[in-house]
């Protein structure tokens, strides 16, 4: 079981969580429990770690002092065993004796590296844990606490978005937890944070504490992942924008990436991808709702009759760039370029499209990408003759439409631009995925809300 942030966000929701975590102990289930940071932490860790990389030190006292009170009236309210209380305080505060220090070591260096900044990000989860731990040991739970390095998970040196080498992972996670699970201890893990080989701490990424998640159920070959969350599951759409939204009770694993591929933050991607090959299944769950069962995630496609489309996403702040010339047309590593050109900047690509008379590419980023993304464009694409001419639209946003019903079933996309054409929406891009399991559009920024609205309806996703 995973529990994001909102979910661990203060003392309140942290007893209500281990409740629920005895519940399902009492049940006679073994859990293995993944925390995230306190709802905003890693946001504010990221921001201090930038102040202090550009040689900021006045705010270090003040920002350690605020996680300090923030974390020990989580503590205060959670734990309820007084000598427990006082080890989480102690616990709380070496650990933040250490972010002052490193804090003030990056302002003096002014450097900020990737594998500095995991280090600075780690300290989210190092704090939360054993909040959560000390609260589940007052309740009278045989329980431990590690950090991810210590559970076992080893990855690859890949700063900021470091991947597990699963094959040393499994072996001693297994050797680690298996037998505490055998006691009956629960164990609880920091969620996001990893050791390299060399025992430096690495990240997973942000949103990384689901891969915490299935990587220990992939280790420990468990029967089910939860990742505990604030909404009842993924949703048809987003409610906000259209309040027939409803959840999804089943979804395949390859629906569930595209979606999060295309801004459903629901699950971090990767977090599917570990456990795809052994095929566990993966439960969303709401904590502030326990008793609905939120949305399955499991290896099949189950295609539902009433739903060839089963979800619709908006993607909002994107921006889309059109490279233009006869000069491209059969001239083989244009596209090459531009997109290496893109990468080297960071540039992350939504969606990307080329017509066959191969006079013009066109492509999606995110909108606060455009200026970074222009400006490299300019200079090396106009400024080497490769295209006579780069244009930018910066209010669209795109619509991405995912199902395996798709897949195959001719009119799809009929139907699709058939409905925002009758509501006169202009579509300035289209793409599909070969896999069929997506359709995604460009429109106005302006019209985004409507279309997906009337593609809900459609498709027939009401609740
Ligand atoms: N605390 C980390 C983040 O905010 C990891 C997570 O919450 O999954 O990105
Ligand atoms: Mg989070």
């Amino acid at each position: 079981m995973k529990f994001g942030g909102t979910s661990v966000a203060d003392g309140e929701r942290i007893s209500h969580v281990c409740n629920l975590i005895d519940k399902y102990l009492k049940q006679d289930n073994k859990v293995v429990v993944v925390v995230s940071a306190l709802a905003g932490v890693t946001d504010e860790l990221l921001r201090a770690s930038n102040l202090a990389g550009k040689g900021e030190k006045e705010f270090i006292k003040k920002f350690v002092d605020e996680l300090k009170q923030r974390h020990l009236n989580t503590c205060k309210k959670a734990v309820k065993e007084e000598t427990v209380r006082r080890a989480v305080e102690e616990t709380i505060k070496d650990t933040l004796l250490e972010l002052e220090n490193v804090l003030v070591g990056v302002a003096y260096l002014r450097e900020l590296t990737p594998r500095i900044k995991d280090y600075i990000l780690s300290f989210g989860e190092r704090l939360s844990t054993p909040i959560v731990w000390g609260a589940l040991k007052s309740m009278g739970v045989k329980t431990q606490w590690f950090t991810g390095k210590d559970a076992g998970i080893v990855t690859d040196s890949n700063f900021g978005s470091a991947r597990p080498l699963m094959e040393t992972t499994s072996h001693q996670v297994k050797s680690r937890l298996q037998k505490l699970l055998d006691e009956d201890v629960t164990p609880i893990v920091t969620g996001f944070i990893a050791a390299d080989q060399n025992g430096v701490i690495t990240t997973l990424g942000r949103g990384g504490s689901d891969c915490t998640a299935s990587i220990l159920g992939v280790a420990l070959d468990v029967d089910e992942i939860w990742i505990w969350t604030d909404v009842d599951g993924i949703m048809t759409t987003d409610p906000k924008i259209e309040a027939k939204a409803r959840v999804i009770p089943q979804i395949s694993y390859a629906e569930a990436m595209e979606m999060a591929y295309f801004g459903a933050k629901m699950m971090h991607p990767g977090a599917i991808e570990i456990v795809m090959e052994k095929g566990i299944p993966i439960r969303v769950k709401n904590t502030f709702n326990p008793e609905n069962p939120g949305t399955l995630i499991t290896k099949e496609q189950k295609v539902e009759s009433r739903s060839i489309v089963k979800a619709i996403s908006l993607i909002r702040k994107a921006a889309l760039i059109t490279v233009e010339g006869a000069g491209m047309f059969g001239v083989p590593g244009v596209a090459a370029k531009i997109f290496s050109i893109l990468g080297e900047k960071n540039i992350n690509i939504l969606m990307i499209s080329q017509s066959s008379s191969e006079a013009n590419i066109s492509f999606v980023v995110p909108r606060d990408m455009l200026e970074d993304a222009l400006n490299a464009l300019e200079v090396k694409i106009l400024g080497g003759n490769i295209a006579r001419e780069i244009k930018a639209e910066d209010d669209i946003c795109v619509i991405a439409l995912v199902g395996a019903g798709m897949v195959g079933t001719p009119g799809v996309a009929a139907r699709v631009f058939g409905a925002v054409g009758k509501e006169k929406i202009n579509v300035r891009m289209i793409a599909q995925g070969s896999s069929e399991l997506n359709i995604s559009f460009v429109v106005k920024e302006s019209d985004g809300e409507k279309a997906v609205k009337v593609l809900h309806k459609e498709f027939g996703l009401e609740k």
